[in-house]
């Protein structure tokens, strides 16, 4: 069974311009994959974003973290040079999922500790996010090289295990907004994400 199913999407149209949504070969609910322009146009070397879920920001519209603001981001670079991909993952909590997630921000909340220290609190792993599935996505549209948005090198690393040649890493760096500036910061000196403060991501 195929990951994608090519012959089955729809448009989304969003601020950033017309989207197409694709139906998942195999009717999974655990990831998405949205192409600006036809899959049959996509060009060799594809400019991708692999995005990890964050309902709060992305769905809630918190201010919280920067995971909303990259999505956007990828989304109109993607429309300005015409092509490209955004690989949405279920993964909350930087692979933790939103139980946990909830249980170290509670900690936040109480404590004001930062993300990592509120992870490391209730002593869970910092990041487990997994990017084999995106990988498998990428060489199924006979793509194996590409150029990512990202600032997060865990997340080069896990595409070129699976097989996909991470020609160019395009930083991704959004507008600061103070109230995340803390956040930031924790995950640049904690995370190892190269932001030059910016982020990849996840509460
Ligand atoms: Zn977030």
């Amino acid at each position: 069974m195929s990951l994608v199913d090519h012959k089955t999407w729809c448009s989304i149209n969003t601020a950033f311009g017309s989207f197409q949504m694709y139906k998942n070969g195999n009717d999974r609910e655990d990831y998405c994959l949205l192409s600006y322009g036809p899959l049959s146009e996509l060009p060799k070397v594809p400019l991708v974003r692999v995005q990890s879920s964050c309902l709060a920001s992305e769905v809630f519209g918190s201010i919280d973290c920067d995971c909303r603001d990259q999505l956007e981001l990828a989304l109109k670079r993607i429309a300005e040079v015409g092509s490209g991909l955004v690989i949405f993952l279920r993964q909350e909590g930087r692979g933790q999922g939103l139980a946990q997630k909830i249980r170290a921000m509670r900690l936040s909340d109480i404590h004001g500790y930062d993300t990592f220290d509120a992870y490391e609190a209730i002593g869970i792993a910092q990041d487990i996010r997994e990017y084999r599935l995106a990988a498998l996505i990428i060489l199924e549209l006979g793509r194996t090289s590409i150029r990512l948005m990202t600032n997060n090198y865990r997340k080069v690393e896990g595409l070129i295990a699976c097989g996909v040649d991470v020609v160019k890493v395009v930083p991704h760096v959004c507008t600061m907004r103070p109230e995340i500036i803390s956040y930031l910061r924790a995950k640049e000196t904690k995370l190892g994400h190269r932001i030059g403060l910016a982020g990849d991501g996840h509460r």
